[in-house]
């Protein structure tokens, strides 16, 4: 068991660690129909418990690719979690490929059986005699030790091989996901002694991650060998994850702060919030510790910034609802915009974005509000107004900002970047001109 860091070029330590590797199976995630979900998921909750994913890779319903993937990934990892294929149809053959795979022949589990019988009789209701290929979900190699799926028909298998542990989860998400926190992820606790791996994480806006890296690239160059730095940038965001492994928890939550505690005054201006948070979620903090609300009159967004302000529980405190006034009679007769504003100024245009922020003020009776217009494509653009010219207005009733942004091509980027822009531009809002907190 253990891989020696040591010789690894992720973290450069004398260090045991537990590494997995992540298997997805279907051909649908080979196809893009599927997006992956399932292995980020699964990576995020292993670090959690101290395992470090070395690699993750997709392969089809294909035999020959799913044996050659167990045998590579066996090599690297000390646990081989996969997902999918357990399906009752044809194209799904990872369970009798994994009986093969460990030797196994397949045998009727009662205890499944029972919980099968149930789902159809009970739960799901179907009326006539379960089919044949429900039942045979039942069946499981005598060489695993099943472990039971009770949102679902396929039981998860955990086998274990010349020290390496091999987990098959089905590939349903909310069915792995289920089956990860009620069994395997204690089970793996128990059978692996693991270091920590802790993260720290500090927003930044406004500062591109080149320039940020030569900043701080005396302080990156300090940094001890079980702390590493990454840097995820995200629509004029950057965020910069800390990420520390250590035997010691205490030592390296000292040794974490500590680092960013150096590394704050040199990201000074450009720092958000020293924690993992979306921008939604540092805007709704700040507006609740004020106990303020925020509005947004929303034509280029489509109300997608009130969408991400709406994501997070306890909404209702500091959001006040939205506008969506993407034709230019409701700009006038909801937000009251003039028609001769739009007419000379047009709809996509600094007077056209306060005169919205105005009505969305007045009528959603917020203490702040945004207001969005823009041409986002692929067609509508001008000489004077390519596509990607948008206006973004913040403000409240004593002051009212506005600025053009020149985005790009694409149109769902635009609308993400023009709701994120706009979420950054309030929050400095709030920050420079209340003094009422
Ligand atoms: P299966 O266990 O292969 O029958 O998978 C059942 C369904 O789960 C598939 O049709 C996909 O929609 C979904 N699924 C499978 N693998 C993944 C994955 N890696 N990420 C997200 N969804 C998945
Ligand atoms: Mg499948």
């Amino acid at each position: 068991m253990g891989y020696n860091f040591a010789c690894d070029n992720l973290f450069n330590r004398n260090f045991i660690m537990v590494l997995a590797s992540i298997i997805t199976i279907g051909d649908e995630l080979l196809t893009g129909q599927t997006i992956d979900t399932n292995s980020a998921w699964m990576a995020e909750e292993l670090n959690k418990i101290g395992v470090w994913v070395k690699r993750r890779v997709a392969v089809g319903d294909v035999w020959d690719d799913i044996w050659n993937a167990l045998d590579e990934e066996s090599k690297i990892a000390d646990i081989i979690l996969i997902t999918g294929g357990l399906g009752p149809t044809a194209d799904d053959i990872t369970k009798p490929l994994l009986c093969k795979y460990f030797g196994g022949n397949l045998i009727v589990n009662e205890q499944v059986l029972r919980h099968v019988k149930y789902l159809f009789e009970k739960v799901f209701r179907r009326p006539g005699p379960i089919l044949e290929r429900n039942l045979k979900q039942a069946e499981v190699p005598d060489v695993c030790t099943v472990l039971m799926n009770e949102r679902g028909t396929a039981p998860g298998m955990w086998f274990e091989k010349e020290k390496k542990v091999f987990v098959s989860l089905p590939g349903v998400p909310h069915e792995m996901k289920g089956l990860m926190k009620k069994e395997v992820l204690t089970r793996l606790q128990r059978r692996f002694k693991m270091p920590f791996i802790l993260h720290q994480t500090l927003l930044t806006y406004g500062m591109g991650e080149s320039f940020l890296a030569e900043k701080i690239k005396d302080w990156e160059e300090q940094l001890p060998g079980h702390i590493k730095l990454a840097y995820l940038p995200h629509y004029g965001n950057v965020r910069l994850r800390l990420t520390g492994i250590s035997d010691d928890k205490n030592k390296l939550e000292k040794e974490l702060e500590e680092q960013s505690k150096k590394l704050k005054p040199l990201i000074r201006d450009w720092l958000v919030i020293d924690d993992d948070m979306t921008i939604q979620q540092v805007v709704a903090k700040i507006l609740k510790e004020r106990k303020q609300s925020v509005g947004t009159a929303e034509s280029c967004t489509g109300g997608y910034i009130a969408h991400l302000l709406t994501i997070d529980p306890g909404a209702s405190s500091n959001f006040k609802g939205t506008v969506v006034a993407y034709d230019n009679k409701v700009k006038e007769d909801i937000l009251n915009v003039s028609a001769q504003t739009i007419n000379s100024a047009g709809a996509v245009s600094e007077e056209t974005v306060k005169e919205m922020l105005k009505g969305a003020l007045e009528k959603l009776k917020s203490d702040y509000a945004v207001a969005t217009s823009g041409i986002m494509g692929p067609d509508g653009g001008t000489e004077d107004k390519p596509v990607g010219t948008v206006w973004i207005a913040v403000g409240n009733n004593r002051k009212i900002e506005a600025q053009r942004f020149n985005f790009r091509f694409d149109r769902v980027r635009n609308i993400e970047q023009t709701a994120h822009t706009a979420l950054n531009m309030l929050r400095k809002f709030i920050e420079n001109h209340d003094s009422s907190a």
